[in-house]
């Protein structure tokens, strides 16, 4: 497939063709856990890596195969690996690029279990980790030490959409020869493109946005050609975090609609935000789309769009919050994003109820501030419930 088409045209046919599958319009789901071989020679070949072929399914799977392409392609990156959830993706990334007392700078504010992890790599293995504001060069300079191996970002950060400028971590990232590895999750390769910028590697929870309708959990990584099949062999193939052939299905399928998807999400999310500001019993609106947000200058460098995530902090007690949202009706309470449904979670009671209180002020997550992604219904509904519920104060 060339890479002079469309992102569109890209993310339906990129890595699959019909007449090697018997002409199948949809690619099929290859639901086999091995395969054959045609004789016992063959078999040692295929293990030896001198003829191609699949052995078994956690090593290689046809279905996976063609979403890895796919997915490599419309990230803009030599190669890619699907896993059964993006914890698995993020994990195979960061234990791959360290080793036992390495030291990592993270973006001020990172998904919940992404914490967790890094709290078990110090604990297990003296891997510590830095956060910082990622807000300069000096800033950044500042925190990077001798046996720093890695810097990982995530932008726009969960739950609070600060922006990371990611031309300025590349800029001293190359200069200290250090690799930047992103989360893309709420982005998507649709609105960001973090290796088109000189970043190594992305990370997706493709449980959100790429899967996009709230039946999968899944990951993918994306990067070199080298690093990425040094890790299938090594950190996927033992650590065994591998993808179903019928959730690859699924993401296929939801790549295929992804562009469109995204730009009603997006339209979405910028009504509710625009509305919301509006509203007297609101405090904040965190959207990154929004012309008055901080980092908006950030948004117009390397975002197409503003995402379909926004926060909002309300006037009023604890008490008040759980009292609005007790009181929608559409807009459903549940953790995760990029569904069809528009959903809404308290970050902290719960994605970031892990992270100690502290931690959690520091990256302005208040208990009176609400997470919300934006679904794919009218905007006016989605409205209408949430003025219903806020006028409830
Ligand atoms: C959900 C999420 C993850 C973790 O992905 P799972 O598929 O739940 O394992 C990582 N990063 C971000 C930004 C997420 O939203």
């Amino acid at each position: 497939m060339k890479r002079d088409q469309h992102f569109e045209t890209r993310a339906i046919h990129t890595g699959y063709k019909p007449n090697e599958h018997f002409d199948s319009l949809t690619p099929p789901i290859y639901q086999t856990s091995t395969f054959t071989f045609a004789s016992m020679e063959q078999g040692g070949n295929r293990f030896a890596g001198e003829e191609a072929g699949y052995v078994y399914s956690r090593l290689g799977n046809p279905t996976v195969q063609i979403l890895e392409q796919r997915i490599a392609e419309l990230e803009g990156g030599e190669a890619a690996l699907a896993f059964g959830s993006g914890m698995a993706a993020v994990s195979a990334i960061l234990v791959g690029l360290t080793k036992a007392n390495d030291h990592i700078l993270v973006s001020n504010g990172v998904y919940g279990c992404t914490f967790g992890l890094l709290t078990m790599l110090k604990e297990k293995y003296n891997i510590d980790a830095t956060f910082s504001p990622m807000d300069s060069v000096e800033e950044i300079l500042a925190n990077i030490q001798d046996n720093t191996t890695c810097i990982y970002v995530e932008t726009p950060i969960n739950p609070t959409m600060q922006l990371i400028d990611l031309e300025l971590v590349v800029r001293v990232a190359k200069e200290k020869g250090i690799k930047v590895i992103v989360d893309n999750t709420f982005a998507t390769p649709y609105l960001q493109q973090p290796i088109a910028l000189g970043c190594d590697f992305v990370v997706h929870s493709a449980t959100k946005y790429i899967g996009g309708h709230g039946d999968v959990v899944a990951g993918v990584l994306i990067g070199d050609k080298e690093t990425i099949q040094l890790i299938r062999k090594t950190t996927q193939k033992d650590m065994g975090g591998v993808i179903s052939p019928f959730d690859a299905w699924l993401l296929l399928r939801g790549l295929k609609t992804l562009a469109v998807r995204m730009d009603r999400h997006c339209e979405n999310a910028e009504k509710l935000a625009e509305k919301l500001k509006e509203h007297p019993k609101v405090s904040t609106v965190l959207y990154p789309g929004d012309f008055e947000h901080p980092d908006h200058s950030i948004v117009a460098k390397q975002m197409k769009k503003g995402g379909g995530l926004l926060s909002f902090e309300i006037k009023g007690t604890e008490a008040d919050i759980a009292k609005v949202v007790n009181q929608l009706k559409l807009i459903r309470i549940a953790v995760s994003l990029g569904d069809a449904e528009t959903l809404i979670q308290h970050p902290a009671t719960m994605t970031h109820a892990v992270v100690p209180e502290k931690r959690r002020t520091q990256m302005g997550i208040s208990k009176k501030l609400l997470r919300m992604s934006a679904g794919l219904e009218a905007w006016q509904d989605v409205w209408a419930d949430l003025e219903q519920a806020l006028n409830q104060l």
